[in-house]
């Protein structure tokens, strides 16, 4: 794979404030692209991060024939740059891209275009601690054409931008029973654009009503939880881990599967199984429900301190030694090079 690099005259590296990172504040130096055309990929380059031009009638502006993936690299105590499941994400990449009428990206283009785009930003992987570099790969059609059907061009590329290392302060969701992230036969389980907007109005009002995210149900009864937000949902119920299971309208997380295979190499008590709101009820009354968190690249993993269920509020205490607590520090020992990568789920930086 041949990649043309044309690097920029000026860094804006300096312009970072390294003790406030925030959550891609700062974008880095540089942006990987390709295009497809003609039935293949081609043109592979690095350019400056920089606007780009497209045709007023590009046909994802309309339509949101469009996909994209999240992962990090990170610094390890040696300098060296650790990248964390990129695989995972190629493959997680491929299932949108079909699901989306899009061409497939062959995994090792995509874990090759990362590397590439690494070595070039390679100073901008920070080392403040719990501090990664987020790694944010999309495709999208580019046909200048109105009318409905997949397009014949598109784009692949990459952006990469700082993430801080951030304490996920436990926040408050709302199960909700009105609006529906996702339903069988649907495309709840890519990753693709039109989730995420469809997610935005019911996410809006449970703001208004001060919570920070929801918990999605089931789009035909609202009986069962599913995510929470963008991020996988897990219980803990009389001391045994609790995830609902994929299917069609839960995103396959990269790091919902780590937290499990983790749970199953510490002899973690786990089951995958259908989680119905009434026994999260039910548990939290009883005090049989210790924790709930949230699972995703971003913040890794966000526990929950408040349940809202029709208009009332259900608190869930902070345990000490939580399990969530446990697994973070695990996963965490895994992506910067600190504990022994059992699962070989880090790839090095050459
Ligand atoms: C990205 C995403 C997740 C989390 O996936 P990770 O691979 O763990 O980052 C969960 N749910 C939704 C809807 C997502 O978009």
């Amino acid at each position: 794979m041949k990649v043309n690099i044309l690097t920029t005259k000026k860094s804006k590296l300096s312009a970072v404030d390294l003790s406030n990172l925030g959550f891609c504040k700062y974008y880095s130096d540089h942006m990987f692209i390709a295009n497809y055309e003609g039935g293949e990929w081609k043109d592979f380059r690095i350019t400056p991060f920089e606007d780009m031009k497209l045709s007023p009638a590009c046909t994802t502006l309309h339509y949101g024939q469009t996909i994209f993936e999240g992962l990090k690299a990170y610094k390890n105590a040696d300098n060296e740059i650790l990248i964390f499941r990129a695989q995972k994400n190629a493959q997680r990449f491929n299932k949108s891209a079909d699901r989306m009428c899009m061409p497939s990206l062959p995994e090792d283009i995509f874990i090759n275009s990362i590397n590439e785009l690494l070595k070039v930003d390679i100073d901008w992987v920070p080392k403040e601690k719990d501090s990664s570099l987020y790694i944010r790969p999309f495709m999208f059609a580019q046909d200048p054409y109105i009318g409905i059907k997949p397009a014949e061009k598109y784009i692949f590329m990459i952006i990469c931008g700082m993430a801080g290392g951030y304490y996920s302060e436990p926040v408050n969701v709302k199960i909700e029973t009105k609006y529906t992230r996702a339903v069988s036969g649907g495309v709840g389980y890519a990753k693709t654009a039109a989730n995420y907007a469809a997610a935005l109005y019911p996410a809006v009002i449970s703001q208004g009503e001060g919570y920070h995210q929801l918990i999605w149900t089931d789009g035909i009864k609202h009986e069962y939880v599913e995510e929470s937000g963008t991020m996988n949902l897990f219980f803990v119920i009389d001391g045994k881990l609790l995830t609902p299971p994929l299917g069609d309208t839960v995103l396959d997380g990269v790091t919902r599967d780590s937290v499990i295979s983790l749970c199953e190499s510490l002899g973690i008590n786990l089951e995958i199984r259908k989680i119905s709101v009434k026994e999260i009820i039910s548990s939290i009354e009883d005090g049989s429900l210790t924790e709930a968190f949230g699972t995703g690249t971003a913040a890794t993993i966000a526990p929950i301190k408040m349940i809202g269920y029709k208009l009332k509020k259900y608190k869930i205490p902070e345990v000490p030694n939580s399990l969530a607590l446990k697994i973070l520090d695990k996963l965490n020992d895994i992506k910067y090079g600190l504990g022994e990568d059992i699962f070989n789920w880090v790839h090095k930086l050459m």
